[in-house]
Order: structure tokens, then C-alpha cells, then sequence
């Protein structure tokens, strides 16, 4: 099925926020043929220096999107297995197989990647599909539709606004018929929309990011003699932890270092802005066998994991101002699932809103986007949280327990093999792996959208509705689908 399906009736949208989601999100919906204007605060595409993963569940939405030959192209791929270390002790702790089998059958690739490459894919994809991407513009300001005597402040009535509106910080007031915030964990749309101000607990863990090349890090005797950079690896160690691996074909090793450490005024930002020998990182490698890493990176950029209480409703009473990415759900930083929940939120909002059939619509369709992506992200959240944490344990009953699971999956490599141990690990892997955005989407409306257009043209014969074309086809689906919507 293509997932390049026009619209029926064609949105005029504002995407604000120019990064993983606010790109996807304006490539899928322009490839439907819907206008997009994406408003993005910075100056420019920037060169951050941190690596991102992609497991299957965003390569395949990305694949669909045509970009398959960009990602060979750019990024390194996950094989072999990961090898888990101590920190104190320089022992080895576990290794997590990473069966081609298991990858293949879920459908695409897992890739790992500069950010800086991604982010150039995405804006790419997103200008050819007919995008237009607007830099340095600062939404300060988002407002629903407003009915004639209405106000926003509560007192003076003013004039009606069909559509909801954006403000721009030179007080430009931009409107479209539907506004997305894909703006972040700080998303200034969704504060907009929340009644009362919403605030993160400081979780006292700080991500360090980088990445360094790998011709430097194979002057180390060590590193070159046990092929420590060779695939993607972790090192635990009590409160603090960190994870590396291979990107842009082996010449650069990416780097994020998990520490509880409790500092008010960090430089936050996605920029590199702090000398890891400044920060003297090395010192947290507690075996000193380790400490080469953080001292070959230049610079990292400091991150601050915020612990965002739920957020309530992911899009407005009109629901025409719509939430996606981390504005929707805030995430633990550089975790492996940074990508999956926008790009398949992406993915999934933009398969719903190529059946648009007319303004009226997309109060429907944005809810279905709601019930559709609420659980996933928050399991995926979840599921990110359990891993970081559990790979910061200090000394107690959780990390022995978390030791000799890590002990059994190492026998399993040693040709012990333990069914448990596995088939618990790839069960979870296979669940988040699988899964298909556009599928999520199509399968909704086969089940729910359709049945509603029937609804409706039985009710009333005079409205247009695509449904009346496929009165043949009510018991194929998957006929439906394909007669529906390349007739238009
Ligand atoms: C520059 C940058 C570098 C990153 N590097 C990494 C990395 O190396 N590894 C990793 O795992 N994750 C990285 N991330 C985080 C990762 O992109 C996110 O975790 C995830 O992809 C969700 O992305 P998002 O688009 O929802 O939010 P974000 O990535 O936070 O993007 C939000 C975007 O909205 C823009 N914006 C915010 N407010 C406004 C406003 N009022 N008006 C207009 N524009 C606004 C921001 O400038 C930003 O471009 C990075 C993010 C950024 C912004």
C-alpha cells in the first residue's frame, strides 16, 4: 500500500519546531499534499556532535519515506552484539546478542547515526516533498479558534477567528487550519494549551553527549588490542553510566554518559558547549582502564534528565493545535527510543490526516491520533526509564539481581543457552521492534473511520463522502483502502 496518498481535501498546517518530529511530521503531510509551514527557532540546520539510534520501528517509517539510500549512505548499522562492562571492576557483566534474525524479521534495519546527519535527512525530505522550513522564527504564542465574543484574556468580546493562530515574537500573527507543536520538551504550544503551568521534578541525572573520531580512539593501545569501539557497548557502574557506538561507518564514536549529579547551573543545550576535561569526566570512569574515552572527546553538551508529570490532553478543545514528539511526552535524553516516539507519531499522524475529507474532519482524526499513540509513547517512555536507571544501580539487591541476569545472557553467548534469558529479553525487543506506524493508522480507520463515513452517508445521502465509492468493498479492507484513496 503507498503510503504517498493524497489528501482528499488539502490543510494548510504550521508545524512549529524544526527537529526529528517537526521534519517528519511535514514530510509525511506534505507527500499527502497538504501545505506545511514549519517555523523553527534557530538560525540554521546546526552541527551538533551526539549520536542517534533507529531501531527497526523508525527505519521503516523512514524506508517508506524514500530515504533508505540516505541512511546506508550515512550511517552504521547494529550487528554483532553489545558487550556490557563494569566500571569499578573492568569486568566483563553481560552481552546482549543482536540476532539478525530477530532485526530482519521485524521488518528494517536498526541504524546509528550522527544526529546532525538525520536532521539533515529529515529537512531534506521534508523541502522535496514541498515543505516550506522558515528559520529564526520564535513562537511565543499559540491560540485556538475563537467564537464571535470570545476573548482570550476573559474580558473584551473580539472578532471571530475561524482557525487558530500563532504569535511570533516581531508580533506577527500567522494563522493555519491546524497548528502543531512539535517545539520540544519546553513546548511553548503546550503551555498554551495547559491551564495551569506544568513543571518537571530535577531527577539529579545530567547526560553528557558527544562523540570522537575513531582514528583517535585506535591510538590507544587498549581500545585497538580488545575492539572496544567496534560495535555498540556499555560500561555500568553505581549512579552513573555510559554508552558508546560506532556511527558514520566507523569513523566516529558516539558517546552519553549517565551521572547523578546534582548541578543547578549546568549549561544546558544541544550545542557542545563544555570541555569534557573541564568537567574532568574521566574521573567518573572508575576504572582507570576506561578513562580513555571522555578524555579524547573534545566537548560534550549537557543535558538535564526532567522527570514531566503526564500531560493530559495532547491537543486543544478545537482540536485544530495538536502536540508531537517530546512536547507531547518529554523523554529521558539521548535514550534509545529518543526517535521512535516522533517519528512514528509522525508517521502515524500524518497516514490519518491523508483522509481528511474536510475541516469537520480533523477533530476525528486528531483524537484517533491521541487514543492511537498515548499507551505506545508512554510504554516506550517507560521502557527507556527501566533501562537507564537500571544501568546506574549502586550497590544493593537490585543490582545483584541485575547482575546475574546479565550473567545468564553471557553464558547463553558462551553456548550455555538459556531459552529464559532470551526469549524475556527479545519478547520486549520484538513488541517495540515491530511495530508499524502506518499500520497503527490504517488499521484505525479500517475498524473506526470507515464505519463512521457509513454512519454518516446513510444519515444523510447529500454528503460527500468518500466511503460512497467503496459500498462494494465493505467486507475486503484492504480493497477498500487501495480503492479509496488512489481514486483521488
Ligand atoms: C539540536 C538538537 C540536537 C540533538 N542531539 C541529539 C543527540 O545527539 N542524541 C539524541 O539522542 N538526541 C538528540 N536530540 C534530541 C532528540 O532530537 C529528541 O529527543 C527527539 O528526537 C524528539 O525530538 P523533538 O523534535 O520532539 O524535540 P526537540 O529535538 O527538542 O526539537 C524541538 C525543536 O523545536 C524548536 N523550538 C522550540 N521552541 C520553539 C519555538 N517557540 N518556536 C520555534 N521553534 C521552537 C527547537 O529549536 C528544536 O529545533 C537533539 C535535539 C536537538 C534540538
Amino acid at each position: 500500500m503507498s503510503h504517498h496518498r493524497l489528501a482528499p481535501f488539502k490543510l494548510d498546517v504550521i508545524i512549529v519546531g524544526g527537529a526529528v518530529a517537526g521534519l517528519s511530521t511535514a514530510i509525511g503531510l506534505a507527500m499527502s499534499g497538504h501545505k506545511v509551514r514549519v517555523l523553527e527557532r534557530s538560525s540554521k540546520l546546526g552541527k551538533p556532535v551526539g549520536g542517534i539510534r533507529l531501531p527497526p520501528n523508525v527505519t521503516k517509517v523512514l524506508v517508506q519515506w524514500g530515504l533508505e539510500e540516505e541512511l546506508r549512505r550515512r550511517a552504521s548499522l547494529v550487528r554483532g552484539g553489545t558487550n556490557i562492562w563494569d566500571l569499578e571492576t573492568g569486568r566483563l557483566l553481560g552481552y546482549l546478542e543482536w540476532a539478525e534474525p530477530v532485526i530482519q524479521d521485524s521488518g528494517a534495519k536498526f541504524y546509528m547515526m550522527r544526529y546532525s546527519d538525520l536532521h539533515e535527512i529529515l529537512y531534506s525530505a521534508a523541502v522535496k516533498a514541498g515543505a516550506e522550513v522558515i528559520f529564526n522564527v520564535d513562537v511565543c504564542l499559540v491560540s485556538p479558534p475563537l467564537r464571535p465574543g470570545t476573548s482570550t484574556s476573559g474580558s473584551t468580546p473580539c472578532l471571530p477567528r475561524e482557525r487558530p493562530s500563532v504569535l511570533l515574537s516581531d508580533g506577527t500573527v500567522l494563522e493555519a487550519d491546524i497548528v502543531i507543536g512539535a517545539d520540544g520538551q519546553y513546548s511553548v504550544v503546550r503551555s498554551s494549551l495547559q491551564e495551569k503551568r506544568v513543571e518537571p521534578q530535577i531527577t539529579g541525572t545530567i547526560v553528557f553527549t558527544g562523540s570522537v573520531p575513531m582514528k583517535r580512539l585506535l591510538e590507544d593501545d587498549l581500545i585497538k588490542a580488545e575492539n572496544l569501539t567496534s560495535s555498540w557497548v556499555y560500561w555500568l557502574g553505581p549512579r552513573r553510566s555510559f554508552t558508546g557506538y560506532p556511527i558514520s561507518h566507523e569513523t566516529e564514536f558516539a558517546v552519553h554518559l549517565y551521572v547523578d549529579r546534582n548541578d543547578p547551573d549546568a549549561p544546558e543545550g544541544w550545542t557542545p558547549n563544555v570541555s569534557a576535561k573541564s568537567l574532568k569526566l574521566s574521573d567518573t570512569i572508575l576504572d582507570r582502564k576506561y578513562s580513555w574515552v571522555f578524555e579524547k572527546v573534545d566537548s560534550v553538551c549537557w543535558q538535564r534528565y526532567l522527570d514531566w508529570p503526564k500531560i493530559e490532553n495532547w491537543s486543544d478543545k478545537s482540536n485544530r493545535i495538536v502536540l508531537i514528539g517530546e512536547s507531547s511526552r518529554p523523554l529521558i535524553p539521548c535514550s534509545t527510543h529518543s526517535c521512535s516516539v516522533s517519528v512514528e507519531s509522525a508517521a502515524v499522524f500524518s497516514t490519518l490526516l491523508s483522509y481528511v475529507r474536510n475541516l469537520d474532519h480533523i477533530p476525528l482524526l486528531v483524537r484517533a491520533y491521541e487514543t492511537i499513540r498515548r499507551d505506545r509513547t508512554e510504554f516506550l517512555h517507560q521502557v527507556e526509564v527501566q533501562s537507564v536507571l537500571q544501568t546506574m544501580f549502586p550497590p544493593g539487591p537490585e543490582r545483584t539481581a541485575r547482575n546475574k541476569e546479565m550473567e545468564r545472557l553471557l553464558r547463553a553467548r558462551q553456548g550455555k543457552w538459556d531459552d529464559d534469558a532470551y526469549l524475556g529479553l527479545w519478547g520486549q525487543l520484538c513488541e517495540i521492534w515491530a511495530y508499524n506506524a502506518f499500520d497503527a493508522a490504517d488499521d484505525w480507520w479500517v475498524q473506526w473511520g470507515v464505519l463512521r463515513e457509513r454512519a454518516l452517508s446513510l444519515q444523510n445521502p447529500n454528503i460527500e463522502t468518500p466511503f460512497r465509492r467503496l459500498e462494494v468493498n465493505i467486507s475486503a479492507r484492504t480493497d477498500m483502502i487501495n480503492i479509496d484513496y488512489l481514486d483521488h
